[in-house]
């Protein structure tokens, strides 16, 4: 069983002025199988906690805990393969690399771990098959549509097991119908790989297959209602 526990996170940037205080206080805990939504107007601090829970950034205050372990006392080396093992991301932009099949980017986070394993190469394809890209596992990025690159994204997030998947506007760039058959995917997936799921949106569709949606409001965290 896994957790997340994020406690009384602050984020201040430096300005030239007085510092911005984009996240004044935000607590949450998840357990594996669980998903949230987490809404908010641009701007408003939603990328930042992501980035934060990511291990991507760090808080001005607060702790983030993932398994017990707090990410942030590790060093380097230690903290990229904490990430790596522990988080899936899926962006906005499908960030898959256009030199490389869809098998090949679904591999990609294991290079860190020594290579694709047998197990490893056979998971890849069995994601490959339940996201829908069976017949386009050979295809490069620039030959996949915007909903199929998402696909490919949700796979290579998978591959490692992580504990968290953290998804910022991963409907952003998609069309209505499209953007809709993306978030039923992730739901259905997360609930299948019993990982957790946090899902950053603008998207009234992708929040309403959530669990539980919350909104940052003034750097704070609000039940949505
Ligand atoms: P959202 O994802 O909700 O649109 P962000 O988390 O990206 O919002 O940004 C929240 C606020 O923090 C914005 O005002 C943004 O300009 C500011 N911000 C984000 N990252 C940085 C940074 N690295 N340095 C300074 N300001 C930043
Ligand atoms: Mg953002």
């Amino acid at each position: 069983m896994s957790e997340l526990a994020v406690q009384d996170v602050t984020k201040e940037f430096p300005t030239r002025g007085e510092p911005l205080l984009v996240l004044r206080g935000v607590s949450l805990t998840l357990k594996s199988g669980e998903n949230m939504a987490i809404i908010g107007p641009s701007g408003s601090g939603k990328s930042t906690l992501l980035h934060i829970i990511g291990t991507l950034d760090d808080p001005t205050s607060g702790t983030v805990t993932l398994d017990g372990q707090n990410p942030f006392a590790l060093a380097e080396p230690e903290l990229a393969q904490f990430r790596n093992q522990k988080i899936g991301f899926v962006f906005q932009d499908h960030h898959l690399l256009p030199q490389c099949t869809v098998l090949e980017n679904v591999l990609i986070p294991t290079i860190a771990t020594g290579g694709p394993s047998r197990e490893l190469s056979g998971r890849a394809k069995e994601l490959i098959r339940r996201v829908g890209l069976d017949d386009r596992s050979d295809h490069r990025p620039a030959e996949l549509s915007g909903g199929e690159r998402q696909r490919a994204a949700i796979a290579r997030a998978l591959i490692l097991s992580p504990a968290l998947i953290l998804a910022d506007e991963p409907t952003g760039n998609l069309d209505r119908t499209t953007a809709s058959s993306i978030a039923d995917l992730l739901a259905e997936i997360q609930q299948e790989e019993e990982v957790m799921l946090i899902a950053v949106t603008h998207s009234a569709a992708l929040a309403s297959t959530m669990n539980k949606r919350f909104v940052i409001d003034d750097g704070r965290l609000q039940v949505d209602s």
